[in-house]
């Protein structure tokens, strides 16, 4: 989480919310989702009673908590917890602050972590969790007050060999603090120092590790890097659009920077950006930690929702929102890969479109689940009170990624299937294993 309040002279007149969607009925993000299971669930003849299971969440936790607000108002907030699956280990996912929450989003995000954590091969489920606000609308001290009441009101819900959330849109390593010294002084008061890893993305000091700030970005890199090697393309010298450029957005523009890409678009909720010289993404970077977005950064032109999405680019990371990408999106852009660093930022129209037109697609699951890997990481060291070197973490991370590229590549290539289905198959496949195995209580 990055932005603040933009000036409404910066943000202009370009819209920041997809033309096709305007007017449009509520994007059904938890169906398309489904339809996936489905799909993938046919290409590996899985078993439907698991399928079934798969298709819908184990728990759906809501909690409304009250909150003094800076002015002595008292304000009442709704959140939630989707709890998907924990067949492999506890249930694993973000919590997001977003005024766009929604409980049928959040089920989509907690059945996404699933197929990721079976896809790298991480001892955990899925899960989400989220309250429908807007952060950047309320102070540092009411922000506070909103996350450690929501802990709270979690409660027992939520625990460190149970379910273990983690930065989402809105959310940072700050919020991820917050959290655990709340469980730490309530739930888990009894034994402080063993429930650290209750959440992850903590800030290094609190007990985070490090690498888990540009993890995800990261993975998303190790996954280009890996898609340019098969096609043998070379990064050096190339172009890329990022949109949303927070935690995801921003990290993936730096590293890609050091192999030679240049950044020559860029957008966020403010607005978007063009500069053909090449941004410099560290200093971007900078500048939206200090400012809160990309409005008003020096030496780019303002450009609309529409000529970002058309600008001539090698690589497009959309890094925002779900529902980004539709068919006049898909229709629009003039890459060659779309890499997916946000959760469901192609919606089935956009994505049939850059199919057809041979744009080459690294699906979220696949691409962002740097994140929840280095996580892993993170609790890991947090179980055994050990702090791992950057080298270490970033070397597993760069085996698992590129291992967990070639497995799916190698599968959509044997299957002649896309790369989002053999990346849901294959996580598919390794949780009938365990159904099988464990089979259906009682
Ligand atoms: P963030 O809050 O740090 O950044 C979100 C970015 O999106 C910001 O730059 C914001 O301005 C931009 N944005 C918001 N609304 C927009 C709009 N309407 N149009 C254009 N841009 C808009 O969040 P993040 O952690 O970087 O997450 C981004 C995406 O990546 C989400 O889909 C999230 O689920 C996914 N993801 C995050 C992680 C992680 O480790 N943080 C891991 C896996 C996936």
């Amino acid at each position: 989480m990055s932005q603040s309040k933009i000036p409404s002279s910066i943000v202009g007149a370009a819209s920041v919310v997809p033309p096709s969607t305007q007017g449009a009925p509520k994007y059904e993000f938890f169906k398309v989702i489904q339809d996936y299971l489905d799909r993938a669930a046919a290409v590996i003849k899985l078993d439907d009673y698991i399928r079934l299971i798969l298709s819908q969440p184990k728990n759906e936790i809501i909690v409304h908590f009250p909150v003094r607000m800076d002015s002595g108002e008292i304000r009442l907030f709704k959140g939630y917890r989707i709890q998907h699956s924990n067949i492999l280990g506890p249930f694993k996912g973000g919590l997001r602050y977003h005024e766009g929450v929604t409980l049928d989003d959040l089920k989509a995000l907690a059945s996404m972590m699933t197929w990721k954590c079976a896809l790298m091969q991480i001892p955990f489920g899925g899960g989400k969790g989220g309250i429908k606000f807007n952060p950047h609308t309320v102070s540092k001290t009411e922000l506070q007050r909103v996350t450690r009441r929501f802990v709270h009101s979690l409660g027992g819900n939520i625990g460190p060999d149970y379910d273990i959330p983690a930065p989402d849109v809105g959310t940072n390593s700050q919020t991820m603090a917050w959290a655990m010294d709340t469980y730490m002084n309530t739930v888990g008061h009894f034994s402080k120092q063993s429930v650290k890893g209750i959440v992850t993305g903590k800030p290094v000091a609190s007990g985070g590790t490090l690498g888990r700030d540009k993890a995800t970005g990261q993975g998303v890199v190790h996954c280009i890097t890996e898609w340019a090697r098969e096609k043998g393309f070379d990064l050096e010298g190339a172009t890329m659009t990022v949109q949303g450029f927070g935690n995801v957005g921003s990290f993936t523009g730096v590293l890609l920077s050091k192999l030679g890409v240049s950044l020559v678009a860029v957008g966020d909720h403010s607005g978007y950006l063009y500069n053909p010289e090449g941004f410099n993404p560290h200093k971007l970077q900078d500048y939206v930690q200090e400012k809160g977005s990309i409005a008003g950064y020096p030496n780019a032109r303002i450009i609309s929702r529409e000529e970002f999405f058309a600008t001539k680019a090698d690589i497009f990371v959309p890094a925002a929102l779900e529902n980004q990408i539709g068919k006049d999106e898909a229709a629009a852009l003039n890459v060659k890969l779309v890499a997916e660093g946000a959760n469901g930022p192609c919606n089935p129209e956009g994505e049939r479109v850059l199919i057809d037109r041979g744009i080459d697609l690294l699906p979220d699951v696949l691409a962002n689940s740097g994140g929840v890997t280095v996580s892993y990481y993170e609790w890991v060291q947090n179980k055994r009170s050990e702090q791992w070197s950057l080298e270490e973490v970033d070397d597993r991370l760069e085996r698992a990624m590129k291992e967990a590229y070639r497995e799916v590549s190698q599968f959509a290539r044997s299957h002649r299937c896309e790369m989002r289905i053999a990346a849901y198959a294959l996580a598919l496949t390794r949780l009938e294993i365990v159904y099988k195995q464990r089979e259906i209580f009682p």
